[in-house]
């Protein structure tokens, strides 16, 4: 038989989102007459913006014709496309990132594991804890994360996020070293985000430990209260250390239509295990053009849509929605008697029942007792044990509902 790749081996057979998705799917069969409210929702809800539509229509009728013909576009993606996000998304923000930097793809969560291919297998990765799950995994099947017991791997480094420390992890001790650091802010699954000067001691720590941070920031746009940080790059000296990773997914709804970008700036430096130097931006679009063949004509048509008038005001619009239905359930969560944190900068609430330490009995109650689902924290990393996340992505109406029925669930219990 082929001999596998051992790196799958050891992983944990049931992805937590599919696991929640089977209980709250069961809960629904045999409960025919509830209606039970999505929180759990790691998706975007509200429709295709509209100029974002137009502009897959007008790129399908160009591509019907002998002219507007395109087949194979740049591995990096359309000059127009990278032009527009080098200057709007960062020089106009005083960040200093040239065209050629930016390499447009068909999503973060793809580069976040392609990534891994530039890197020696002997590289020990920290990841935070807890934290989006495809970071660990994608170490782990690419033989990064050692053996996997009691739901943590020997190879990976912890970064401890907890109440203590408002879920923003401190820098690792000495004895554990980080190669590859991978940080996401605002995050996922905690919704906080990070001020400038907090995120200058991580820039500070990886140039000081020639290590490399790999900087997920797919909810920028979520961000409001001032210096907190949208780009890694905002902090001096960071281009010599961090490559970012970004989404049109959650900030303009495209989880569907399928675009982001990475940008990795030119005075990233590796060493072969020979000592020979490279540049990591040539190892990327070595990569790039060997592995990947660019995203989509219509999905860069559609991303160039959002560097408009019309595009910008539709993702401060949508945003903006989120971003009020994280607040209602901040604040019911609050009013509840519960701690939350996140859902200012984020979409994402992050909360715990007090005296409960499983996640599952409590998203079990949200889901029998409220008819809210939810999703367990534990799924996001030991840490996340005893937590659940709420997510913004909704109507209104649903997330008042919900948020109704847990006060008055949770008014009752304590009355
Ligand atoms: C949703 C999400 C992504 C994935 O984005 P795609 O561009 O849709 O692949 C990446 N990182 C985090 C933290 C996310 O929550």
């Amino acid at each position: 038989m082929i001999k596998l790749n051992d790196g799958f081996q050891q992983l944990p057979k049931t992805y937590l989102f599919s696991m929640a998705a089977r209980k709250i799917a069961a809960f629904r069969q045999s409960n025919p007459g509830i209606d039970v409210i999505r929180m759990d929702i790691g998706d975007v809800t509200l429709p295709l913006f509209q100029n974002v539509g137009q502009a897959i229509i007008e790129g399908t009728k160009a591509m019907e014709t002998d002219q507007g013909f395109r087949g194979y576009g740049p591995e990096q993606g359309y000059e127009l496309l990278r032009s527009a996000i080098a200057r709007e998304d960062y020089r106009e923000r005083g960040i200093n990132i040239s065209d050629d930097e930016i390499f447009v793809s068909d999503g973060a969560k793809s580069d976040l594991a392609n990534l891994g291919n530039l890197f020696s297998r002997h590289c020990r990765v920290a990841v935070p804890d807890p934290s989006y799950p495809v970071y660990v995994d994608d170490n782990a099947i690419q033989e990064r994360a050692g053996d996997y017991k009691d739901g943590r791997w020997s190879r990976l480094i912890y970064l401890n996020g907890d109440p203590a420390n408002d879920f923003i992890p401190s820098l690792p001790d000495e004895e554990h070293t980080p190669d590859l650091i991978l940080m996401c802010f605002p995050n996922n699954p905690t919704g906080m985000s990070i001020s400038k000067e907090e995120l200058s001691k991580w820039v500070e720590y990886a140039r000081r430990k020639n290590a490399l941070i790999i900087y997920d920031s797919a909810y920028e746009a979520y961000v409001r209260t001032p210096g907190r940080v949208r780009s890694i790059y905002e902090v001096d000296g960071a281009r010599e250390v961090a490559i970012e990773v970004r989404s049109f997914s959650k900030t303009a709804g495209f989880t569907g239509v399928r675009c982001g970008y990475t940008v990795v700036p030119k005075d990233l430096k590796g060493r072969y295990s020979d000592g020979e130097e490279a540049s990591l931006h040539d190892l990327w679009t070595r990569r790039q053009c060997t592995m990947f063949n660019g995203a989509s004509y219509f999905s860069q048509r559609a991303a160039l849509a959002l560097y408009t008038k019309e595009g910008g005001e539709a993702i401060a619009a949508a945003t903006n929605h989120y971003l009020g239905n994280a607040r209602i359930i901040k604040e019911s969560l609050e009013k509840a008697g519960l701690q939350a944190w996140g859902g200012v900068d984020s979409p994402y609430v992050w909360t715990r029942f007090p005296g409960e330490d499983d996640s599952w009995e409590i998203f079990r109650r949200c889901l029998e007792d409220c008819h809210v689902s939810t999703t367990p924290g534990v799924g996001f990393g030991n840490n996340g044990r005893g937590f659940l996340r709420f997510t913004g992505f909704n109507t209104r109406e649903n997330t008042e509902m919900a948020m109704h029925n847990i006060i008055a669930y949770y008014t009752q219990q304590h009355s």
